[in-house]
């Protein structure tokens, strides 16, 4: 794990972009250069893949595998261009979801094999995972929280899933702190933004 690789996770909704807009400033105002991710994407390959994944279209086409190994794609691209280099030369790195939507998705969400996931993982990432803080939200307040935020556009494929889908995620990220104590943080996404700021920090920095 590296010190200056943090990623937030959690529902849409939940947060992670708030949060990353602060966790920048701070960052900024500590002297570091600062790199944001967005993930599936980050690079001209990776963008390509994120269009096949997100696209509505492909909603009903796309098998699981396909899915689950073309996130990989994405991932395994952006690290080797992008992530890599950046820490590599002392940039810290915010990244916007990252391998542990995998599991929370593709496998707590799809269903697919957690075990088999985790192996993937291992080849796609290596050595690179991020301190990670997962933003937890009732499927209820995200979908809220989600039809009053004007700056949305429309709902991609995944966003397209049903409330079920989303309780499985939820349930996944959970069971992944829980797994994960040292390296994933679960915070109460519910509180006010300020809130959970000052927590994510006193992690990061304790
Ligand atoms: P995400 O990146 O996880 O999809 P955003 O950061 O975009 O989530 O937040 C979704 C919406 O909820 C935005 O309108 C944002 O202003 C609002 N929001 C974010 N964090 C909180 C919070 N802790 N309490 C209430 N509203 C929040």
């Amino acid at each position: 794990m590296f010190k200056n690789f943090i990623c937030l996770e959690g529902i849409d909704g939940s947060g992670k972009s708030t949060q990353i807009a602060s966790l920048e400033s701070l960052l900024k105002s500590r002297g570091l250069e600062v790199l944001k991710i967005r993930e599936p994407g980050g690079t001209e390959i990776s963008e390509a893949v994120r269009q096949i994944l997100l696209n509505p279209a492909h909603k009903g086409k796309m098998s699981d595998i396909t899915e689950l190994l073309l996130y990989n794609a994405a991932r395994a691209q952006l690290l080797h261009e992008v992530i890599k280099p950046a820490l590599e030369k002392g940039i810290a790195v915010l990244a916007d979801r990252f391998a542990h939507s995998t599991l929370a998705y593709q496998g707590y969400g799809r269903g697919l094999n957690i075990d088999i996931i985790k192996n993937l993982l291992h080849v796609t990432c290596a050595d690179f995972f991020p301190k990670t803080f997962i933003l937890d939200i009732p499927v209820s307040l995200s979908r809220e929280r989600q039809q009053k935020d004007k700056s949305r556009g429309k709902a991609d494929r995944i966003e397209q899933e049903d409330n079920i889908f989303f309780e499985r995620v939820r349930k996944g990220y959970q069971e992944i702190a829980k797994e994960n104590p040292e390296t994933c943080i679960l915070l109460d996404a519910t509180r006010p933004p300020e809130d959970i700021f000052k927590l994510l920090v006193s992690h990061l920095d304790g």
